[in-house]
């Protein structure tokens, strides 16, 4: 009979422990958790402090006594594992109630221990005022914190998924919320123009946003938190949420020999095992392979860290058969009314990993216009400029942005292309799609750029073009430029009237075409194109993601 202990029991941790049961009746599986609770919803706490969940008692989808019940796994809660004696194959646990320890042995050891908050060593950040949020205890505190509140005011520090989240339940209770940014936009897995959309967003349901604007320091004044900003500004709180990322929770392991990357990551082979091969690791505390950059990568997500807990188990019972895939990161989150989602690589990760790459934007709608309840949807892909491989999607909008998400990043995991994209096959009626889902749209413009029937720039070229003397064509009607206005020195030729007025399109400059959301410049261009022109390029996405981002980026520079 093997004895398999496991450290951590919530995500990967509980996830390993019920499958090693299904697979082995016999074995001895035993759980350390430092906290009061396994299996917690951890993904669902800022709702429970914004009042959404309200029920307490729901976030917790296993305790000890089930699992013991149900599975025969022995949960110890309030238990620490404080090192590892790899050549005793013995486990040091500490109590944390009552600060003693006892040694356990086992056969296989599975390390789940999570990524911890980060907290830099800023002036005054132990103030009790400034949480963090990781465990139930923590929300415990926080929601403490929101309840007694009676100036109703916070700050949110960081604009990842759980600042953004938390930013939104607690405006959610009637607080004046302020966010404070580090770089210069929210949530850094998007690009600047999804992520423009989203800062918009924010502001229209009152969130006051600081973007590249560290935290200098933290004081206190008449009991409250001031929080001075690089800037000069200071604001004055009763609560701060610190939110600014997580690192691997494996302090415990520095002694131990197992070997961790430079950031404290576990470093895994594709069957999840440690540089010893009777200790294996899963979750938030692990770096593995990026399938897109083979980039040593750490993932925080609660999907991987449940998909990896099956693997790993399987790989303890049957051997080292189905390797990892790894993960690409796919990921999702709630800002007020928007949903936003990612998949694959980002603009950012691309330049940085040196991948070449184009991009194709739509702004379109979730489903028919036609059909009540139409709302606007963006959808970006980024792509192989020769191959036609999909990197990476992103998407914000109202509805329907998970399942485009999720369609690409199961392309992106069968090593699809721009052509996958454009074929793919959808259930399509009036109130759920357009008879081209927006998934093929990007998927035809890709095509086009791979195929030289067009040649989509990104709002980001548009000013290089310009000072290089490029041609501004607007091909809207006269009307809507009157009303919006155009870019400094566009020409203004309906694309309808294109074929008419074509001499007064200047033939010895490269031509720009800049429309609303780039599908009548990719009209015009074709125009065009088919009237001898050849260096033409049409604006991905048009002025909505030129002007969405540039108007962003004037507001960080005011
Ligand atoms: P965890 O689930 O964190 O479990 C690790 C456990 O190990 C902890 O309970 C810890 O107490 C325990 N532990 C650590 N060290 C020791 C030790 N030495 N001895 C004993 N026990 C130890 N992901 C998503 O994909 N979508 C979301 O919407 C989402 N929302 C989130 C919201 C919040 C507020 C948080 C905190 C996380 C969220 N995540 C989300 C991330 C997701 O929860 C994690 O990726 C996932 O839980 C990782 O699983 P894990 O087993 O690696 O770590």
């Amino acid at each position: 009979m093997a004895t398999y202990l496991i450290v951590g029991g919530v995500a990967g941790g509980a996830g390993v422990a019920a499958r090693l049961r299904r697979r082995d009746e016999q074995a001895e599986i035993i759980i350390f958790e430092r906290g009061e609770h396994i299996s917690f919803a951890n993904c669902g706490l800022p709702y429970y402090a914004g009042g959404v969940i309200e029920d307490r008692s729901s976030l917790f989808v296993m305790t000890p006594e089930l699992f013991k019940r149900v599975l025969n796994v022995e949960a110890r809660v309030n238990s620490e594992v404080v090192s590892v004696d790899r050549a005793q194959k013995k486990i040091t646990v500490r109590n944390v109630k009552n600060d003693t320890t006892y040694v356990q042995a086992y056969d296989h050891l599975i390390l789940s221990p999570g990524a911890t908050p980060i907290r830099p060593p800023i002036p005054g950040i132990d103030h009790p005022s400034i949480m963090t949020l990781r465990s139930v205890g923590d929300i415990d505190r926080i929601k403490a914190s929101i309840d007694r509140s009676e100036t109703k005011r916070a700050v949110v520090i960081g604009g990842g998924f759980i600042g953004l989240e938390m930013a939104e339940n607690l405006k959610h209770r009637g607080f004046d919320v302020s966010l404070v940014e580090a770089l210069d936009q929210v949530m850094n897995v998007i690009d600047y123009d999804f992520a423009a959309q989203v800062q918009q967003h924010m502001r229209s349901k009152g969130v006051a946003l600081h973007l590249k604007d560290p935290v200098k320091g933290f004081s206190e004044k008449d009991g409250a938190v001031l929080v001075e900003l690089e800037s000069g500004k200071v604001l004055e709180t009763d609560l701060v949420i610190l939110s600014i990322g997580v690192r691997p929770d494996t302090a415990f392991l520095k002694e131990s020999g197992i070997v961790l990357s430079s950031t404290g990551a576990i470093v895994v082979d594709d069957y999840f095992t440690t540089s010893d091969p009777s200790i294996r690791a899963l979750g938030d505390a692990i770096c593995f392979t990026c399938p897109l950059t083979d980039h040593s990568i750490t993932v925080p997500l609660a999907g991987p860290a449940n998909k990896q807990a099956r693997l790993l188990a399987d790989a303890l019972i049957d051997g080292n058969k189905r390797p990892y895939k790894g993960t690409i990161g796919t990921s999702i989150a709630k800002v007020f009314d928007l949903t936003v989602a990612s998949t694959g690589l980002s603009e950012k990760t691309l330049v940085s990993s040196k991948l070449p790459y184009k991009s194709a934007v739509t702004h379109t709608s979730c489903h028919a216009d036609y059909y009540p309840g139409s709302l606007p949807l963006s959808l970006k892909i980024l792509f192989h400029p020769t191959t036609g491989k999909i990197w990476g999607a992103q998407a914000v909008g109202y509805e329907g942005v998970d399942k485009r998400i999720d369609v690409i990043s199961a392309f992106i995991g069968m090593e699809g292309t721009v052509y996958d994209l454009a074929e793919f096959e959808h259930a399509y009626a009036p109130p759920f799609s357009s008879a081209k889902d927006p998934i093929n749209m990007v998927g035809f413009i890709g095509m086009n750029a791979l195929e030289g029937i067009s040649n989509p720039i990104s709002w980001k070229e548009v000013d290089r073009f310009i000072e290089q003397g490029a041609v501004i064509l607007d091909p809207r009607s006269e009307t809507e430029t009157m009303a919006g206005g155009m870019l400094p020195g566009a020409i203004n030729i309906p694309h309808t009237a294109l074929r008419k007025r074509i001499a007064e399109v200047p033939r010895n400059r490269p031509i720009v075409i800049t429309c609303a959301m780039g599908v009548r410049g990719y009209l015009a261009e074709r125009i065009l194109r088919g009237n001898g022109f050849t260096e033409v390029y049409n604006l991905t996405g048009g002025l909505r993601s030129y002007t969405t981002a540039k108007s962003e980026l004037a507001r960080l520079n005011q």
